[in-house]
């Protein structure tokens, strides 16, 4: 695999922290997101509806008579058609949209469900199943392009701004393990 320059050294392009791939982006990219710049537009744009786990969508269905006097007219029908997730054309199980893009979950202020999938929670990182390893990228938006702006500003990595979801998803020893490779890569 070909190495990653950075600050004149040579980097691996992956890091593997226990059974976890991680991209290299992850821990020398800069990442805070800015809401007032992008108005969260990760839940209304993009190609489908976001990844979920089966447990998530019986989550989302418990939460339903409480958050639907909040969701749109266009939002309720598109759940009573096919209720709150659907299978992409790629296979993935991911959360229902109304039209293209927009999710349906998002309300006037943000995400209605109190506790977001953990794949809403991890963006800009996505995982992957590789076998029977996990791998995880930083996917790139022009969205988000003053979240990068931002991160730099206030020197924050992808991994640092992900610090509470990448803990939720993958365990607190874990991401101490991650920090430890980092500070050992002279990245902080
Ligand atoms: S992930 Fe991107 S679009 Fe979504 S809130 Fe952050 S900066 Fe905005």
């Amino acid at each position: 695999m070909a190495s990653n320059p950075y600050n004149g050294k040579e980097l691996p392009p992956m890091l593997m922290v226990d059974d976890v791939i991680v991209h290299m982006d992850i821990v020398t990219e800069y990442f805070c997101c800015d809401i007032s710049k992008c108005q969260g537009r990760c839940c209304e744009e993009g190609d489908a509806g976001a990844p979920v786990t089966l447990d998530e969508v019986a989550y989302i269905e418990n939460q339903l008579d409480r958050i639907w006097p909040e969701m749109s007219a266009q939002a309720q029908a598109v759940i009573d058609r096919q209720g709150v997730a659907y299978t992409d054309p790629e296979g993935e199980l991911v959360t229902s949209i109304i039209g293209s893009c927009d999710c349906c979950f998002r309300g006037q202020k943000g995400c209605l469900l109190p506790k977001r999938p953990i794949s809403c929670h991890l963006y800009p990182i996505r995982e992957k199943k590789l076998g029977s390893l996990t791998g995880i990228n930083y996917h790139r938006w022009d969205i988000c392009k003053d979240a990068v702006a931002l991160g730099k500003e206030r020197n924050i990595r992808v991994y640092q701004f992900l610090k509470e979801p990448l803990i939720r998803r993958f365990g607190e020893e874990w991401y101490r393990e991650l920090e430890v490779v980092a500070q050992e890569l002279g990245l902080v």
